[in-house]
């Protein structure tokens, strides 16, 4: 069963977004403070995605965010925002999130994010033991994990689906809307922001030197390229 956390205090909204994840086939665990959704997460291990308002009574999504991540790499997470906030202070704090969805949203984009992360998030059986290898880093598609110099880097499931794309299309410029569609889905309903959102996350963790980036470099005007 494909597992996912709804934390939302706001019990109308929590509700419509159950009944719709439960319509698409999904099982829900549901919570309703920052807290109590991170004890349902020690419960249970095999959720897949978890959707984090951020508004919260307690501890905030972002905290709720930071602290999944701190021990959990795995499993997806989308944040809930309000059009109130602002973009870019959202986008800026999502240190740990995989994509965000603004409220109000509908059934039908809500369940196709879900579905896009849960497609990355360890659910399909990688093809075959494989390694890539472009110095100086290491790509296992089956742990589905990268080294750099011989030292593990932690990665998100989109970071590493975006490391993986890259990796294999070296000194391909990729558009942004092929960088969506290839690592999101065709079926993703999503702003072109969110690939520069993980970009900008991936470059801290891969680059020599962030603010001037020798392995994914921007292509302006158009998108990234893998290499120089
Ligand atoms: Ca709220």
């Amino acid at each position: 069963m494909k597992k996912v956390l709804v934390l939302e205090d706001e019990s109308s909204i929590r509700s419509f977004i159950v009944i719709n994840l439960r319509r698409a086939g999904y099982e829900v665990i549901e919570a309703e403070s920052g807290e109590e959704a991170l004890e349902k997460l020690q419960q249970h291990k095999d959720v897949r995605v978890a959707l984090l308002d951020i508004m919260l009574p307690g501890i905030d999504g972002f905290e709720v965010c930071r602290r999944i991540r701190a021990t959990n790499t795995k499993i997806g997470i989308i944040m809930l925002t309000a059009r109130s906030q602002e973009m870019d202070k959202v986008t800026g704090l999502m240190t740990g999130a995989d994509d965000y969805v603004t409220k109000p949203f509908s059934p039908a984009e809500l369940t196709a994010r879900v579905d896009a992360l849960m497609r990355r998030s360890g659910g399909a059986a990688e093809t075959a033991d494989e390694e890539l290898r472009q110095e100086p880093f290491l790509l296992n598609t089956r742990n589905r994990t990268l080294e750099k110099n011989g030292q593990r880097i932690k990665l998100t499931q989109m970071e590493y689906s975006i490391m993986r794309m890259f990796m294999e299309n070296p000194g391909k410029a990729l558009s942004r809307e092929e960088i969506l569609d290839l690592v999101w889905g065709r079926d993703y309903f999503g702003e072109l922001k969110i690939v520069d959102v993980n970009i900008r996350r991936l470059r801290l963790k891969i680059e020599d030197n962030p603010t001037n980036p020798t392995y994914i470099t921007t292509v302006w005007g158009y998108g990234y390229k893998w290499g120089f």
